[in-house]
Formats: C-alpha cells, sequence, structure tokens
C-alpha cells in the first residue's frame, strides 16, 4: 500500500503561520522581518491586505538552481486561488481584478536595499475598464506599472522612463506629477510602452502569470544585488535570503480620500514618547519618502482629518504595546479606509534607544534585562563623544565615511604647513585633504577635525585619526578638492581656504558653517541605563590609563580601577627624557644608580597623582617594558647629523656625543625588537631600573596613605614566559618592598599583589606554574595575539592582512584579530591559562581564585567582551573613553549566557 504523504508546506497564507508556536526569531528567520510583521499584524486583527509568503530559503535555493524547487509553483497558484476568494478579486479579470505588491523582505532590516514590485496584475485591458470610473487613477497606476516592471524585473533601470516623463512635464509647463491629467498620463504610458519595446525587443507582457513568476524571481535575485550584498558585507548580515511576500494592492493614489504614509511611534533621534509621521494625500507607496511633494505632519491631519489620525494614532499605539519596542510602519488609506503594511522595530540614535528602554522601563512594558538589552553596546559610543545636535537644522552639503567619531567645527585648511601656523594662533582648523599621508602627521595633530575625499575606513588618515582620538570624515567622493588653489567643489556649491566647516564624524556628515552641538555627558537617561548594566554585569570594569587625568576620566565613565598603567609614558615625559637617557648611557654601575635616583622622586610623584585619582579601587602599575634603545634619540637623525659634521670636517663636543650615542643605540639596537630584550628580560639583566621602580612605588603607597588615600596596589612584570622570569624577580623585589616599609614601619591597608601580564603563548601554556607565584594574571592581547599568529601587527594590517579579510575571496578570515578577539586561536589559549592557573594558585593558596583580568585592546571590544564573560575573566581594562561602551557589553553578556542556561 502506498501511503499519501502530505506535500511539504512551502507557501504561506498570512493568518496560515502559527505565531505561538514560533518564537519570533524563528518567525523573522523563515518569513523574513516583513512577513513576521504582517502575520504579527493579521493575527492581532489589524486591517492588512490579505496575502502570502514564500520563505527565505527559497531565495537562496533559485540563487544556487536558477529554477524553483519542486511543488512551489503549484502551492503558489494554490496561494494566488485563496487570495482571489479572500479578495473577492481575481488576476486578469476586468470589473474585478486583482493587484498584487510583491515585495522582498528580509531577516533583518536592509531599507531600500533589494526590490519591490506594485501594481502587479495590470493590463491594457484593466486598465481601459478602470478608465470608465477613475481615468486619472487608471493612467497613473498603469505608467508606474510599466516603469517598475522594466526597471526592476527587466533591469532596464530607470533613467529612460523618468527622462520621458521630465521631458514630458516640461513640455506641458508643469511641475509636480499630481498636475499631469489623465490624457496625459495616458500619453505617457503610450510612450512608455513604446520605450520598454525599444529597450528590450519584446511586447510588455499582459499575462498576470508571467508577470508574476518574473517578478517573485526579481526579488529572489534582488538578495545579491550588489548593493545588498555591500550592505550585508558592511553590518556582518548572514547569508539569510530574502523572503517574498504577495499581498493585495491598496491604492493611496485612487483620489483625494487617499494616500501613504510613515510614522515612528516614537521619535528615533532622541526618543521623544510622541508619535511622529508624514502622510501623503493621494500618492502610491514611496512618494512620502522620495520628497516630490511636502508631506502632512500627523500633527497636523489631526486638525485636517481628525477620524483618520484618530484610527493611525489608536493602531501604531496598539502595534507598540504588542510587541513593547518602538515601531516603524507604513500604512495607506484608500478611498478613506486605513490598511497598515509593514511595522518593524524603529531604527534609532544611541541617545533615542536609551531613552526609550528607560521610558518603556519606567511605563511597565519591559523589564530591567530587557531594557539592558534595548542598547547596541557598540552605539554606546555615539553617546561619549561630542555630536550634532538632533535639532540642527543645517543640511549636510556631503558626505564621507564616519571615521573617527566627534563633531567639530574650523576653519577649512588645505595646507599642512598652514595649519601648523594657525594652530599657533590658537585657530581651530579642518584640514581638508585629497588624502593623507604620514608626513601630514604634524598637520593632523594641529587641527580638530580631519576631512579627506579619498580612502575608505582604514585609510591612513582614519586610522591615525582614530589612532589620537580625532574627528575625522574620509572618503567623501563627491567633494573635488584642489589642494593648490584651497577649494572644494560638491555638488551644488564649493568652499575654500579658510571658510568655516564642520564635520560630524559619527555618521560621516560634513556641512557648512558651524553647527549646534552637544556635549558628551553621562546623565539623566544615560546614568540610569549604565547604572542597570551594571546591577547585570558580572565582569568588572577597569580603565587603562597612564596618567592622573586619564585616570580621574576613567572614574567619570565608571571605571573600578586601573587594569593597566604603563610606566614608560612617564619615562617619556618632557623632564624625564634627558634623565631616562643619562641612564641608559651611564657607563659605570654607579652612574647608572645615580641617574636612577634622580628618576625616582618624579616616578613617585606620579604615582602618589594616579592613587589620589583612584582612591578606594585597585591600580596595576606595570613595571618597565619597552627596550631601551627607544628612548634614545632618533636613530636616522643622528646618523644625518653625525655625517654632516663629518663631511664639514667639524670636531666638536656634540660629534664625540653622537658618535657615543650612536654606538649604544647600534649596540642596544635589534633586529625583532618585539621578541627582544624588553620586559622582565630587560629586569633581570638590569635590575636597578626595577628597584627604582617598586621602591617609588612603595614611597608613593606610604605617602599616600599617610594623607588619608586608599591604596590598592597590583605591581605587574610585563612580558613573562617562563615562571623563573617571575619567581627570580619577585624573589628579588617582594623582599626589597618589605625592607622599605619596615624601614618605615608601615604596614599597608592592602598588602600589595604581584602578577604578570600574560602575553606570550608559553606563559599560557604554563599557567599553572606561574599560577603557583602570581596573586593576579592580565591578558595582554595585543601581544598575544601577534605571537600567536606570528603577526608583527604594525606590518601586517598594512601589507597583508587587511586583504585576508576584505580582498581575498572567499576571505582566509572575518575579523580582525587585533580588533575582535580570535576565539579559536588566542580564545583558547585564554580559556587553559584560566583553567591552569586558577588551578595553581589554589593549590598554593587554600583554594583562593585567581583573579583574572585583560588589558588588551580587545577588553574594549563588545564582541570580544561576549567571550571574555564565558571564559570567566574577573574584570576588562580598556580606554577611559569606552568604559562605558565595556560596561553595556558585560551586561550584555551576563544576560545573554543566563538565557541560554
Ligand atoms: P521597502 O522594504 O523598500 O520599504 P516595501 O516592500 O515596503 O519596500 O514597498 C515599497 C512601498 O510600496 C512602501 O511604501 C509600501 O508601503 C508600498 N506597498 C507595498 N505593498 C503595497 C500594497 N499591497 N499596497 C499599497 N502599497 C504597497
Ligand atoms: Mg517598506
Ligand atoms: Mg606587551
Amino acid at each position: 500500500m502506498v501511503l499519501n504523504k502530505m506535500p511539504e508546506k512551502l507557501v504561506w497564507m498570512f493568518e496560515e503561520v502559527d505565531t505561538i508556536k514560533m518564537s519570533s526569531n524563528e518567525l523573522k528567520l523563515t518569513f523574513g522581518g516583513k512577513g513576521a510583521g504582517l502575520v504579527e499584524m493579521t493575527k492581532m486583527g489589524l486591517p492588512v491586505p490579505e496575502g502570502f509568503i514564500i520563505p527565505c530559503r527559497f531565495s537562496l535555493y533559485y540563487a544556487e538552481n536558477k529554477k524553483w524547487p519542486e511543488g512551489l509553483k503549484e502551492q503558489v497558484l494554490e496561494a494566488v486561488r485563496k487570495l482571489e476568494q479572500k479578495s473577492g478579486r481575481k488576476f486578469g479579470d476586468i470589473t474585478k481584478p486583482l493587484l498584487v505588491s510583491v515585495r522582498s523582505g528580509a531577516p533583518e532590516s536592509m531599507p531600500g536595499m533589494m526590490d519591490t514590485v506594485l501594481n502587479l496584475g495590470l493590463s491594457r485591458k484593466i486598465v481601459e475598464k478602470m478608465v470608465t470610473s477613475n481615468p486619472r487613477f487608471a493612467w497613473d497606476s498603469w505608467r508606474r506599472f510599466i516603469m517598475a516592471y522594466a526597471d526592476i524585473v527587466m533591469g532596464t533601470g530607470r533613467d529612460k522612463f523618468d527622462k520621458i516623463m521630465d521631458a514630458y512635464k516640461a513640455k506641458k509647463g508643469k511641475k509636480l506629477d499630481v498636475e499631469l491629467t489623465a490624457d496625459e498620463l495616458k500619453e505617457i504610458s503610450e510612450q512608455f510602452l513604446v520605450e520598454y519595446k525599444r529597450l528590450l525587443n519584446a511586447d510588455f507582457p499582459e499575462n498576470w502569470e508571467v508577470q508574476l513568476e518574473a517578478a517573485i524571481n526579481a526579488v529572489f535575485m534582488s538578495w545579491d544585488s550588489e548593493r545588498a550584498v555591500a550592505y550585508r558585507k558592511m553590518n556582518k548580515i548572514p547569508n539569510y535570503g530574502t523572503a517574498v511576500n504577495i499581498m493585495r494592492m491598496v491604492f493611496g493614489n485612487m483620489n483625494d480620500k487617499s494616500g501613504t504614509g510613515v510614522l515612528f511611534t516614537r521619535n528615533p533621534s532622541d526618543g521623544e514618547k510622541r508619535i511622529m509621521g508624514e502622510f501623503l494625500v493621494n500618492a502610491q507607496g514611496e512618494d512620502v519618502v522620495a520628497g516630490v511633494r511636502t508631506p502632512t505632519n500627523l500633527e497636523d491631519l489631526k486638525t485636517q482629518k481628525p477620524a483618520l489620525a484618530t484610527a493611525i494614532y489608536d493602531l501604531a499605539h496598539k502595534l507598540e504595546n504588542n510587541y513593547k519596542d518602538m515601531q516603524d510602519c507604513e500604512f495607506t488609506v484608500e478611498d478613506g479606509k486605513l490598511y497598515f503594511l509593514q511595522t518593524r522595530s524603529g531604527k534609532r540614535t544611541a541617545a533615542s534607544a536609551v531613552k526609550v528602554a528607560v521610558d518603556m522601563l519606567h511605563e511597565g512594558l519591559i523589564d530591567e534585562k530587557t531594557a539592558v538589552t534595548r542598547v547596541a553596546p557598540e552605539k554606546v559610543e555615539e553617546l561619549l563623544h561630542k555630536r550634532i545636535s538632533p535639532k540642527e537644522k543645517k543640511k549636510p552639503i556631503t558626505k564621507g565615511y564616519n571615521a573617527s567619531p566627534g563633531a567639530v567645527t574650523g576653519k577649512a585648511i588645505f595646507d599642512c604647513k598652514k595649519a601648523i601656523e594657525l594652530k599657533k594662533k590658537n585657530e581651530k582648523i579642518v584640514l581638508v585633504r585629497k588624502e593623507t599621508k604620514p608626513e601630514d602627521f604634524p598637520g593632523m595633530v594641529a587641527s580638530v577635525g580631519i576631512l579627506t575625499s579619498r580612502g575608505g575606513k582604514t585609510c591612513h588618515a582614519a586610522v591615525v585619526a582614530r589612532g589620537i582620538g580625532l574627528p575625522a570624515v574620509v572618503g567623501a567622493g563627491e567633494l573635488e578638492i584642489d589642494e593648490e588653489e584651497g577649494i572644494a567643489k560638491y555638488p551644488g556649491g564649493s568652499f575654500k581656504d579658510g571658510d568655516i566647516v564642520s564635520i560630524d564624524g559619527l555618521n560621516g556628515a560634513v556641512y557648512l558653517g558651524e553647527v549646534e552641538t552637544i556635549q558628551p555627558e553621562i546623565a539623566g537617561e544615560f546614568a540610569e541605563y549604565l547604572k542597570l548594566c551594571d546591577k547585570y554585569r558580572r565582569l568588572g570594569v577597569r580603565a587603562n590609563a597612564d596618567t592622573p587625568e586619564m585616570a580621574a576620566s576613567a572614574i567619570k565613565n565608571g571605571a573600578e580601577g586601573i587594569g593597566l598603567c604603563r610606566t614608560e609614558r612617564m619615562f617619556n615625559a618632557k623632564d624625564r627624557l634627558p634623565k631616562v637617557q643619562k641612564m641608559i648611557l651611564s657607563e659605570t654601575q654607579a652612574d647608572r644608580e645615580a641617574a636612577l635616583n634622580e628618576l625616582r622622586p618624579l616616578q613617585k610623584g606620579d604615582f602618589k597623582g594616579i592613587f589620589k585619582a583612584m582612591n578606594g579601587k585597585p591600580v596595576t602599575i606595570r613595571l618597565l617594558d619597552p627596550p631601551l634603545h627607544e628612548f634614545l634619540p632618533n636613530y636616522k637623525n643622528m646618523l644625518v647629523e653625525y655625517t654632516e659634521l663629518r663631511v664639514n670636517g667639524v670636531e666638536n663636543d656634540r660629534k664625540k656625543e653622537l658618535e657615543f650615542v650612536i654606538k649604544k643605540y647600534e649596540e642596544l639596537q635589534e633586529q625583532n625588537a618585539m621578541l627582544g630584550h624588553r620586559g622582565v628580560r630587560l629586569g633581570l639583566t638590569n635590575p636597578e631600573i626595577y628597584r627604582m621602580q617598586v621602591g617609588a612605588l612603595i614611597e608613593a603607597l606610604i605617602e599616600s596613605e599617610k594623607e588619608g588615600i586608599d591604596v590598592q596596589l597590583e605591581i605587574m612584570l610585563p612580558l613573562v614566559a617562563h615562571v623563573n622570569e617571575f619567581k627570580r624577580l619577585t624573589d628579588m623585589l617582594k623582599p626589597y618592598a618589605a625592607e622599605l616599609l619596615k624601614a618605615q614601619n608601615y604596614t599597608p591597608k592592602h598588602p600589595v599583589k604581584w602578577g604578570t601580564m600574560i602575553e606570550v603563548p608559553r606563559a599560557c601554556l604554563t599557567a599553572e606554574a606561574i599560577g603557583r607565584e602570581a596573586d593576579f594574571f592580565s591578558f595582554g592581547t595585543n601581544d598575544l595575539t601577534q605571537a600567536t599568529f606570528a603577526f608583527s601587527r604594525d606590518d601586517v594590517e598594512g601589507k597583508f592582512l587587511l586583504k585576508y579579510i576584505d580582498e581575498i575571496k572567499p576571505p582566509i578570515m572575518v575579523d580582525n584579530p587585533f580588533e575582535h578577539l580570535d576565539v579559536d586561536g588566542v580564545g583558547r589559549l585564554i580559556q587553559i591559562t584560566v583553567a591552569d592557573g586558577r588551578k595553581g594558585r589554589a593549590d598554593t593558596h587554600k583554594g583562593e581564585r585567581l583573579k583574572i583580568g585583560i588589558c588588551g585592546e580587545t577588553g574594549g571590544d563588545p564582541q570580544s567582551i561576549m567571550f571574555l564573560h564565558k571564559a570567566d575573566l574577573d574584570y576588562v581594562s580598556c580606554s577611559p573613553f569606552r568604559v562605558p561602551v565595556a560596561r553595556v557589553a558585560a551586561a550584555h553578556a551576563a544576560i545573554a549566557a543566563a538565557q541560554k542556561m
């Protein structure tokens, strides 16, 4: 006996989808965001035109096989029959024709990236019949459909059709589409049909089945259109495929009792709780956003058409209450009857996201955890820089890449030398260049912002600007910059040397003149939101700070301590460097110690400043890390000066001095300084340096505590690869510290902790042994990543790493491991280190848990923080400016982990 198996269901009417059985995420993955919204609105009983959905997976199938899977065609036709029944209309029927839209819709919103065809099913016969009741509407729909079909389904583009339309309007002396009469629209349609035949060498298809199949294929293919692919790549959207939504058309262009509109249930730029939207009478589809005619504010619609406005507001509120999130909706009114055509969670600025989350929490719509997850950690960065006020009315003159955040205003200057000159007169300069090169660096530093016409997000200007925290807009391709003449042209105007311009590095916008800005501030809803994050996160958040000023800004941003204070920054200060050089160049031990003794009180002062700023919070101080030759003057400059003196036969003290320093430099210099004589290796061969630093630290501790400061000192030894390096050094330094304390008869409130930076793979693999000795670990992921990959960071990014990610197809790797922690390699090492290190510590310290943090750059990256939370670290440490981002990311990580359990 043969069992008749029910064929698999491939196509779904809106009302056939079981929204209870599927989570909202599953709904979106299967039917796309638009489809899921239509299904939900139908379930809620909102007025939605009838329709059906072809799920996302079939667009992937079509892309691969260039045909439909078995059974799809039959099920589409079956759905068409149901649609005809429900709507009481029929495809191809002259008196009651069914017309549909064929709409794309992916699981994640990709606004405007894919295609939608409206008015499908129209034919000449139907139009001619429609003409008897509403001629203008009939011909308007017909001309729209011919053009959309040619453009989207047949791929002709719309230029040729736009030109015909414009020429026609010009001839008639008319400006707007709505001014055209029925007869005129008819004439335009005729011209369109001729153009269609000319371009495609075929007649326009009048058969609905042909139209429908071709339109579905066009929507399938729009998933892989150039712009969609580029958008997916930029936003890291997976290859989901797009669903196809086929639904009955409703006509906003039928008459003056019709129209179309869009709305947000709250303000997407500042989050204010008020419905914002626009409505355009007698219009279809995207006429509202196209900006041809000025739409009516929904606020004004309340007085103009109160009943309609009330109905719109009512449904908008219903939707927001149902989704418990700000919605972005599309609606259309056909002859007085309102329909909703789309709803999705509204895209918003960070400020709006924070306010909406906190407001909805207060309104009891969402709980605390949900409120936390409503703001993406990366977005928080927006709120930490000066930015352009949402109240600013000025429109940008052009846009480029948002290379480095911050909004600034200054004089446009096209020349680096001039920028440096003007900076001396305290002028604010925005440096305008085609692109920047390394030699432009001094000019960049002299400016408050950078604007270039070339390059992408990883060009020189972008990388340097981000590095020094300078706002930058790069690759503003519409700008025609003449550096010699000092003029920049853009479509519609130009500005010249000395004119005031503003840039917003957050969104890439360029403005003429000044703009209204907002200072970053952690207050109000933002402060409340961050507090909420602190309640849920488990990872501690510290900052990497080298100076009391940085420590203070870290505290302001909510840091719970310093995870890394690099003492070499203090060595490089102007008043210190000569003393450091003297120490390096000294020939006897006595000379060297004398030089170090001069440095000691200065270091002590630095440490006291930091202890004071961090009163009551842990401070990790790293002993000297870089190789010594890095503190000597520039080698090439010395050689040039020396050679000049020699060639000119000059014999003086300077020449002798240079000879000496050059020799010393050559002694110290290494082929591969990154892997060379530095960190604990230097500490072991030149113990007097670390002794000086530890001495300064202990003195600073005693003096600070006597001044009433609570000091929690953690001393960190860099670059340990072998436990004996750590052990030998602490065997020397700990007794020295004890001796100093004893000499002053002082017991610190908190015992000094001794730990190490874990940044060498061998240290990871022998973490158990090191864990027995150390009080804490802190991952230095910059070096650990370099060593794990054998990548020299400063070289590989420019040479091949970015090609690995962006150019080579398929890519060798998806992420830059210096930006996002490499989970498979570095991440594995971290897991091993945590497990073994904790075991070692527990063995020797009665089960006590080893404290483990991270202070490399990935410590401030949300994606990496997800992993670090799972890896059970105690804290992350990042730049003071990113501390709030890390607080939010850590809360997200904790909540995500709890949900998985
Ligand atoms: P996008 O995703 O680019 O917004 P849509 O699929 O939403 O594209 O459609 C484009 C426009 O056409 C929207 O303004 C939408 O409201 C309108 N539209 C889509 N389907 C219909 C329909 N069945 N009746 C009337 N207007 C429609
Ligand atoms: Mg839409
Ligand atoms: Mg290092």
